[in-house]
């Protein structure tokens, strides 16, 4: 049973979701459907992954009830201005196949266009006309998160970032915290390089009788941040969602932390710089 956040507007979030990227088509059809079957709530997709069909496909094949799941997509850069926002999201819920969309996020900030405040605002404007539930952030920095709220006065229920042991966001963490936004963490397992094989990490492992995968994923969940493994196998699938039956110890859960580094980032990912359409 996956534990569940109460978010800033009152919703639900469940702690661990399933991320989607690159799956689609039949194999990724049968990939988050088999996903949601073994108990996954919160599936993570975007218009730019090219995949709501599959996954609305996949939550009608499941045989999950619809509102036992938590549905995200995101709004990418090339319509942030507002008239293209709002239909991008209706978009987003045709190729769905479902009435209302219950988290929604700006992809990327995209500071030098420099549309992300009217792109929030037709978020708001479609939350206030129920056709998002929640709505949030993604890779959003703490200067483009006050600029939203200072223009709209509605803070995001989320914000999902690039989190890891090497790339920890301490201070962005602190921030989400402050204004009562709900991190969730974007390539959790380090997109399964090195990570996986730190020492720090399998030592940990060896002494919980635990994976590596797990016991980074145990570190997120401690540190209130839900992350969202993707993986396209069942096994896989049911090893990462198997992390809420053991603890980390503070000392653990500092080690892990310690291995995190100012240039800890995956990629050329930095929102300040980095820009996506
Ligand atoms: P992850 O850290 O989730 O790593 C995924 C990789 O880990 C895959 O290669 C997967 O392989 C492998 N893996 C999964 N489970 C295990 C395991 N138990 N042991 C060993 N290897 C494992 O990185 P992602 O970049 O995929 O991030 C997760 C999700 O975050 C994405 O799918 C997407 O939904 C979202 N995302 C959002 C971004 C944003 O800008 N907002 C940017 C990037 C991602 P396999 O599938 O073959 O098992």
């Amino acid at each position: 049973m996956i534990e569940t956040h109460t978010l800033n507007d009152g919703h639900h979030l469940p702690a661990l979701g399933f991320g989607t990227y690159p799956l689609r088509g039949p194999a990724g059809v049968e990939s988050v459907a088999g996903a949601l079957r073994q108990g996954y709530r919160l599936i993570d997709s975007a218009v730019n992954y090219e995949n709501e069909g599959t996954v609305g496909e996949a939550i009608r094949r499941s045989g999950v009830p619809r509102e036992e799941i938590v549905v995200t997509s995101k709004l990418p850069g090339r319509h942030h201005a507002y008239a293209a926002a709002t239909t991008c999201v209706y978009e987003s819920l045709y190729r769905l196949g479902l009435e209302s969309i219950d988290l929604y996020l700006i992809h990327w900030p995209n500071p030098f266009a420099d549309h992300y405040v009217e792109a929030w605002q037709a978020l708001v404007d479609l939350q206030r006309a129920g056709v998002l539930r929640s709505i949030g952030t993604s890779n959003f920095l703490p200067e483009h998160l006050s600029r939203i709220v200072a223009a709209t006065g509605v803070t995001p229920a989320v914000n999902q970032v690039e989190l890891h042991p090497y790339f920890p966001q301490a201070e962005q963490r602190d921030v989400h915290d402050q204004l009562g936004i709900r991190t969730e963490s974007w390539g959790p397992l380090g997109q399964a390089g090195q990570l996986l094989h730190e020492p720090v990490i399998t030592a940990v492992a060896g002494e919980l009788g635990r994976t590596p995968a797990q016991v980074v994923l145990r570190w997120h969940l401690q540190l209130g941040s839900v992350p969202l493994p993707k993986a396209a196998s069942p096994g896989r699938q049911a090893e990462n969602l198997a992390v809420f039956d053991f603890e980390l110890d503070e000392a653990q859960v500092a080690a892990i932390t310690a291995l995190g580094r100012l240039d800890g980032r995956l990629g050329d990912s930095d929102p300040g710089t980095h820009e996506e359409f």
